[in-house]
């Protein structure tokens, strides 16, 4: 019997997940229909209710659900606790559900799948959102030397650094407190989602830096566009969308798919206009 998996999200049409989910499913031989569901922004309740009374195995939840599913879900994993956020669901026995979050390990395998290492290296994250407060954990755990944050609203860094301190080397504050060069500096504000640059200073990359925008495109970012000329050297966040959905998909299925030819078919119909 085929196994019924979807994305809540509103809007929802304009998400990758049903294609990434689609060819996981055909190079696993997986039998599942993976399906885009858009409640109305004040509804996921019922839509989630519905959803799993129908037989649904699990989802992924995206914008603007992330923050209300942590108060839905039965049961968190420690890490989606710590994040404040999830974007993956697994029914369990009972009626139960289960959720996690797995953008965190999704951007720390894409950096991975780039080789880039972050052991004793500088990290600069620019942003103190739902979605940064997901990949704090997990940089840490790799150890970087030092890990900084800076945001428009300086008081969520801040607050964000004294949540995460008992893990590691890292610091929070406002864009006036940056100082020194970086080896990775991560953009995970929305602002290049209106073309807007955060107030960065020239002289943020170190020799051999990485610039990385979580958000991705057609186009490279404003912030990509940015960092080039400065040195650095760019990924966008096409490599995590695809990692943290191949992380749910391992989650739901206990099968590891390949992600090298998903990033490689949405980057081309990225640039199929
Ligand atoms: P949130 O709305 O939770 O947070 C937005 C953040 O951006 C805040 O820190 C906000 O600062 C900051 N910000 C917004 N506009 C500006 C601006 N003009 N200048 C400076 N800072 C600004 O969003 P999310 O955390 O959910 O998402 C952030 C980004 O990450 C989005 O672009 C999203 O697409 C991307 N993302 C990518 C994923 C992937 O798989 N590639 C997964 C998840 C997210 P303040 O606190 O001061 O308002």
């Amino acid at each position: 019997m085929t196994d019924r998996y979807g994305v809540f999200g509103n809007p929802v049409g304009h998400s990758k997940s049903p294609m990434i989910h689609a060819d996981f499913a055909r190079q696993t031989g997986q039998d599942i229909d993976y399906e885009a569901i858009e409640p109305p922004v004040d509804a996921l309740a019922e839509a989630w209710r519905q959803f799993f009374a129908d037989g649904g195995r699990g989802a992924n939840v995206t914008v603007p659900f992330k923050a209300d599913a942590v108060t839905l879900c039965d049961t968190l994993s420690h890490r989606a606790r710590r994040a404040g956020a999830v974007n993956t669901l697994i029914a369990g026995g009972n009626g139960l559900t289960y959720g996690d979050t797995t953008d965190g390990i999704g951007l720390v395998r894409d950096l991975a799948f780039h080789r880039v290492s972050l052991t004793q290296k500088r990290v600069l994250v620019v942003g103190a959102g739902g979605a940064v407060r997901g990949i704090i954990e997990p940089l840490l755990n790799e150890q970087p030397a030092s890990l900084v944050v800076v945001n428009r609203t300086a008081a969520k860094a801040e607050q964000l650094a004294e949540d995460f301190a008992d893990l590691g080397a890292i610091q929070g504050g406002g864009f006036d407190s940056l100082k020194g060069t970086f080896d990775l500096v991560i953009n995970g504000t929305s602002a290049s989602l209106t073309g807007e640059l955060p107030p960065l200073p020239d002289s943020l990359f170190a020799p051999n830096a990485w610039a990385y925008d979580m958000m991705y495109g057609a186009e490279p970012t404003v912030f990509l566009q940015w960092a080039g000329p400065r040195g650095a050297k760019l990924l966008d966040g096409l490599g995590m969308l695809v990692e943290q959905a191949a992380e749910s998909f391992f989650l739901w299925r206990n099968v590891r798919p390949e992600t090298a030819s998903v990033r490689e078919m949405l980057r081309q119909s990225l640039n199929v206009v």
